[in-house]
């Protein structure tokens, strides 16, 4: 979009607009805003080892990939470049201890997720897919060699990871998953197709879930890229995460060797270990995108002046402030006390969907409040709000959309599953 406007301009002898020369009023976000929104003094709850990750990952963020995020946006291209910052922040592999993985706390994991959110959620979205969903489920349901072979290398980000379960046919309803797994000698052949899946185009390696021929059952498999008979396609014109790659998946008579089958999923239940816990991942997201639009907003009005005083002295755009730093507020404490259930052996499939539904509906609506308070700069991406407005879009639905979470959590208090006929208690992770 951004290079096609650029090309446009340069045919007709334009240069493209540069907002930081042509808006001296307001800072872009190429120069982060100061924290803002930690109102309630939340950092008081976070142990030493977590308040130095935040501070690691907040500084990185802020100064290496800041300046470059928005024009990778528009491009929808992958700053990969930009891998070994990212490796620096020492996140990925997040709660899984040795392997090279830094074993950090579900909060000091979650914290760190949100400090790259908050700068952008594409970034987030890149580490939580290969971390949270492709390392762990290596981490959970994969075999002592498995770990040892795969881990290393996916914890510095010298190769990336992918996790592909949703298929074109079935979204929402992943368990009814159509890619089958053929026995065969010495391992499995594996047709279908797969959706959506994040890092998908350049992934060393992808985590697919298929349908066992013999038992029915869904198992998962670790394919590596250029196997024969896989083909990965790029899904453009995305309105939202324009820098994850997403990738539709063809599986053509795959063959994956038995010591690449992961032993420990036999059935799509174990696919709920890791959901579960990348979920509580995902309920972080939205709080990182507020905190920055916040910050964003914090710094833009009382930089920009209009009838002679900053916008910030007007009394509907306090409201709108405090309304956004009151979601904040909350969206923190619900996210903190998940990571504590976690931790204690407590949290359900229900908490962890109420703390993503509830965290991504409240986020919705503090970035529509940022972007209103920008005004016309709300729906540049170079002001931040407007690429964190479109990037929140596509978390309300993946990892489970707002209605299926609710849901989730509707069959635990009830006891009934409205979603999908189905006897379930309350289990415990
Ligand atoms: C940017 C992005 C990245 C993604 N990354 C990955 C990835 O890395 N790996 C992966 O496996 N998947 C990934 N996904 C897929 C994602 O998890 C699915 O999009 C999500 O599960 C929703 O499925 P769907 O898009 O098919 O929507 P649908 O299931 O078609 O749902 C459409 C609407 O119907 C509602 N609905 C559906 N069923 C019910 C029901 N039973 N009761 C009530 N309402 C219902 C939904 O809430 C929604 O509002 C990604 C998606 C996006 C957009």
């Amino acid at each position: 979009m951004g290079e096609l406007l650029d090309n446009m301009s340069s045919k007709l002898g334009l240069p493209a607009l540069d907002v930081s020369l042509a808006f001296p009023q307001a800072t872009p976000a190429s120069v982060f805003p100061p924290p803002a929104s930690d109102y309630y003094q939340f950092d008081d709850l976070l142990n030493p080892e977590e308040k130095a990750v935040r501070r690691k990952v907040r500084e990185v963020m802020e100064k290496e990939i800041a300046p470059i995020m928005s024009k990778y946006w528009e491009k929808a291209e992958f700053p990969f470049q930009a891998i070994p910052k990212l490796s620096s922040l020492g996140v990925a592999g997040g709660t899984i201890k040795g392997y090279g993985c830094p074993g950090l706390s579900c909060l000091g994991s979650a914290i760190a997720a949100a400090e790259v959110a908050r700068v952008d959620a594409s970034c987030s979205t890149f580490i939580l897919v290969h971390s949270s969903l492709a390392m762990l489920t290596i981490g959970l349901c994969g075999s002592e060699d498995q770990k040892q072979k795969y881990l290393p290398s996916l914890a510095q980000l010298e190769t990336v990871g992918c996790w592909a379960l949703t298929e074109p046919d079935y979204g929402s309803d992943a368990s009814s998953l159509r890619t089958t797994a053929t026995r065969v000698d010495g391992g499995w052949v594996l047709d279908g197709q797969k959706r959506w899946i994040g890092n998908s185009t350049f992934a060393d390696i992808l985590i697919v879930f298929a349908r066992n021929t013999s038992t029915n059952q869904i198992n998962g498999f670790i394919v590596k890229k250029g196997a024969p008979g896989l083909s990965v396609t790029k899904i453009e014109n995305k309105i939202g995460l324009r820098i994850v790659q997403n990738g539709d998946i063809l599986l053509n008579k795959v063959f994956v060797p038995d010591e690449d089958k992961l032993s420990g999923v036999t059935c799509f239940q174990d696919t709920s270990k890791v959901l579960a816990v990348s979920r509580v991942m995902v309920a972080w997201q939205p709080i990182g995108i507020s905190m920055g639009v916040y910050d964003m907003c914090h710094r833009y009005l009382r930089e920009r002046k209009q009838f002679g005083a900053p916008l910030a002295a007007f009394q509907i755009n306090q409201e709108k402030l405090v309304r956004m730093l009151g979601n904040i507020q909350a969206m923190l404490l619900v996210g903190w006390r998940l990571c504590k259930l976690y931790e204690s052996g407590k949290m359900t499939p229900g908490h962890a969907s109420l703390g993503k539904a509830w965290n991504s509906q409240k986020a919705r609506e503090t970035v529509s409040l940022g972007r209103e308070l920008l005004g016309g700069n709300g729906i540049l991406a170079d002001f931040l709000v407007a690429k964190a407005f479109c990037d929140l879009e596509p978390i309300f639905s993946y990892e489970g959309t707002y209605d299926i979470n609710c849901l989730v959590t509707g069959r635990e208090i009830t006891g009934i599953a409205s979603f999908k006929p189905a006897i379930l208690g309350k289990s415990r992770l």
